[in-house]
């Protein structure tokens, strides 16, 4: 069983985040060291609730807690409005307050609307992410961000609330489909990129054995992501800075998505293009060496992740300057200088991204 401490200095808030093979089948003995009210709101979507609700319902009861179930269909447009609305209408009606605990129990999705459920409900009550798909270990459920979209954007309705507590068991990946693991990848590789040559070398090195679930890769380079986040978001939880650094390959990712309608490529696919041609920007620049770009193009390929788009390039870069995160206009391009190092760059010519953007094609 491995363990890290994420500490919030700006709230003094600090959690652990719990990674071992079956250890949510421990959820309810788990929990009762952060929490000392007996009901829970268990959160999942259809997918999950069917493959592991009963289980972990069963932890949770035999320790003792009161357990309601939520469940909301799978997929992105259950991060809503609707579905949240749905959420604080069962809390008041089962007589939720501050000192009861929410679980989310599922990928992304769950995570983030049961974390802005419970930060919002009353003002935040706690809750605890058990993420169960790869994005969702490595990326989303640590670091605090929750949010719902609106029909304008993406995330647009959200707040940074940290959980109680993460608990990480690959063991879920298993029923996880192929596609779905290859999008988690995609956020391991950006991590190794910008902020450990380490693991981008042991992801090379190792990617036949990272497919199989049985051995210790996968959990390695799950613990390893998450102490890269975690050490970023305790430098910077609301993304004054360094923060920004997590978006390696998701300034062209977030555009290339937006143009397809979030329908061709999911985001793992689209963030794997995005980081290639971040290098070939910064290669273009003279700011990266050719055998970096190579590296990291192999990399991609490894993890069977896509190469190249079949988008018009003009609507891309269209695309680029509608992201949220687009100030004054000015692209704020997080770029690397050697695997492992990264940092941000605005005002490259506009022909030079173009360019880019034509050679992904
Ligand atoms: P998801 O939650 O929709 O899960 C993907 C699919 O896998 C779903 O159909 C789900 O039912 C299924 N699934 C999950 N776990 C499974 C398992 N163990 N076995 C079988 N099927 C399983 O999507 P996601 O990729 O996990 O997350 C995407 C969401 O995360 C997006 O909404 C994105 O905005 C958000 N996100 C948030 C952050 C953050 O910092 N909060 C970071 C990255 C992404
Ligand atoms: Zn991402």
């Amino acid at each position: 069983r491995q363990e890290l401490k994420v500490n919030i200095s700006e709230t003094k808030r600090s959690y652990p985040i719990i990674i071992a093979n079956n250890i949510s089948s421990q959820i309810g003995s788990l929990i009762s060291d952060c929490y000392r009210g007996n009901k829970v709101l268990l959160l999942s979507d259809a997918n999950v609730s069917g493959l592991y609700g009963a289980g972990i319902v069963s932890s949770l009861e035999k320790a003792g807690y009161q357990v309601l179930e939520y469940i909301i269909p799978a997929g992105e447009k259950s991060k809503s409005y609707h579905y949240l609305r749905k959420g604080y209408d069962l809390l008041v009606d089962n007589n939720f307050n501050r000192d009861n605990l929410i679980i989310a129990l599922g990928g992304g999705v769950v995570g983030d609307l049961a974390g802005f459920l419970a930060a919002t409900f009353m003002r935040g009550i706690p809750f605890v992410q058990l993420p169960t798909s790869l994005l969702a270990q490595v990326d989303s459920s640590v670091g605090g961000k929750t949010a719902i979209n609106h029909p304008a954007g993406k995330n647009m309705i959200g707040a940074f609330y940290q959980p109680e507590m993460v608990v990480i068991d690959p063991v879920f990946l298993k029923t996880l489909v192929p596609r779905e693991f290859k999008t988690g990848m995609a956020e391991i590789i950006k991590h190794g990129l910008i902020a450990d040559q380490g693991l981008a070398d042991y992801l090379f090195e190792r990617s036949k054995n990272v497919f199989k679930l049985e051995k210790d890769e996968l959990s390695h380079i799950i613990y390893r992501s998450c102490q890269i986040k975690a050490a970023i978001v305790m430098e910077d939880e609301k993304e004054k800075g360094k923060r920004a650094l997590l978006n390696y390959g998701h300034t062209i990712g977030h555009a290339l998505e937006a143009v397809t309608a979030y329908k061709k490529y999911n985001h793992g696919e689209a963030v794997a293009i995005g980081m290639l041609g971040a290098v070939r920007l910064a290669n273009s620049l003279g700011l990266l060496e050719k055998s970096d770009l190579q590296f990291t193009e192999e990399l991609i390929r490894l993890y069977d992740l896509p190469l190249g788009h079949q988008e018009d390039p003009e609507a891309i870069f269209t695309a680029l300057f509608r992201d949220k995160k687009v100030k004054n206009d000015s692209l704020r391009w997080v770029l690397i200088d050697r695997i492992g190092n990264a940092f941000i760059r605005e005002g490259i010519d506009h022909s030079l991204i173009k360019r880019i953007l034509e050679g992904l094609l």
